[in-house]
């Protein structure tokens, strides 16, 4: 089996998730990105906001990850304290980042002009969010107040993300993502298919067969219901350097897992 060329830790940051107050949609969120880029989440982590507990989580993440990413924390809040854990935990000063000052300033001064916030001004508790560790890179946020960051631990790449759902995507979408492409060794394509099965047990060994005839095909499979039909939903992945043919061993593969399982294929939507 051909393995994933980056390793990805996920440290989900928040009272209010742990307390079952807000149901964690960014873990979820941020799994399926990766999948899709061909990075393979090694650990997910949840932690209260404590310093402590935020320092642990990043050991254990930055043990087996090559990049790690960290939501929620990053507000203007008592209880936001992502940067000041990881800073005291690396041993690094928190100062403030002229180009994060610069972000913050101009997103509070568009949020009131949009007359989402009655005062744009440069506050105490928003200059706050321009405080990040020495040596690490501001991200752009477009959406909420408080900028990105990215710093190196060792051998790994840390990406801190606000809690919020749309700001965490469009930090994701505008610094993280093209990051990881630039990272991914290789070209990654999966495809998802749904086979009407009669007997899931009979169906595995197809599996197995398929992934020996097309060595560097990875397939894995879950059994689904609807209503009264049954159904093996397949991920068909691989990796190569060649775009072209990542996709054309894909599409292969599926062709003769129909072949020798005689299974129908449904469509299917994600
Ligand atoms: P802000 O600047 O808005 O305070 P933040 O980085 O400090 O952003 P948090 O204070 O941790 O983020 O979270 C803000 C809100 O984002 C939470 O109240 C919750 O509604 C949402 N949120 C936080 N974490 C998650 C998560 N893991 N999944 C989904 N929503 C989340
Ligand atoms: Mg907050």
């Amino acid at each position: 089996m051909e393995q994933p060329s980056l390793k990805a830790g996920i440290l989900i940051i928040g009272n209010e998730v742990l307390d079952g107050i807000v149901l964690d949609t960014n873990a979820n969120w941020m799994e399926q990105r990766f999948v899709e880029l061909g990075v393979e989440v090694r650990r997910v982590v949840s932690v209260r906001d404590e310093l402590e507990e935020i320092g642990s989580g990043l050991d254990f993440l930055t043990d087996h990850c090559d990049v790690v990413v960290t939501s929620g924390g990053l507000g203007p809040t008592h209880d936001d304290m992502t940067l000041k854990a990881i800073a005291s935990h690396l041993g690094l000063e928190l100062e403030e980042n002229p180009e994060a000052l610069a972000i913050v300033e101009r997103q509070y001064r568009l949020l009131h002009e949009r007359g989402i916030i009655s005062n744009g001004d440069l506050t105490e508790s928003r200059r706050k969010m321009a405080h990040i560790p020495k040596g690490s890179v501001p991200l752009d946020n477009r959406v909420g107040g408080a900028p990105g960051v990215m710093l190196r631990v060792g051998k790994s790449t840390i990406f801190c993300l606000p809690g919020v759902p749309a700001e965490l995507k469009d930090i994701w979408k505008s610094s993280v993502e093209p990051w990881l492409k630039n990272h991914v060794v290789g070209r990654y394509y999966q495809e998802i298919v749904e086979f009407e099965v009669i007997d899931e047990s009979t169906f595995s060994p197809y599996i197995d067969e398929v992934m020996t005839e097309f060595p560097g095909i990875w397939i894995k499979s879950l059994p689904k219901r609807y209503g009264s039909t049954r159904v093996m939903r397949v991920w068909v992945s691989c990796r190569s350097d060649d775009e072209e043919e990542v996709k054309q061993k894909v599409k292969d593969a599926i062709k003769n897992l129909q072949s020798v399982s005689h299974a129908r294929i449904r469509d299917v939507k994600t």
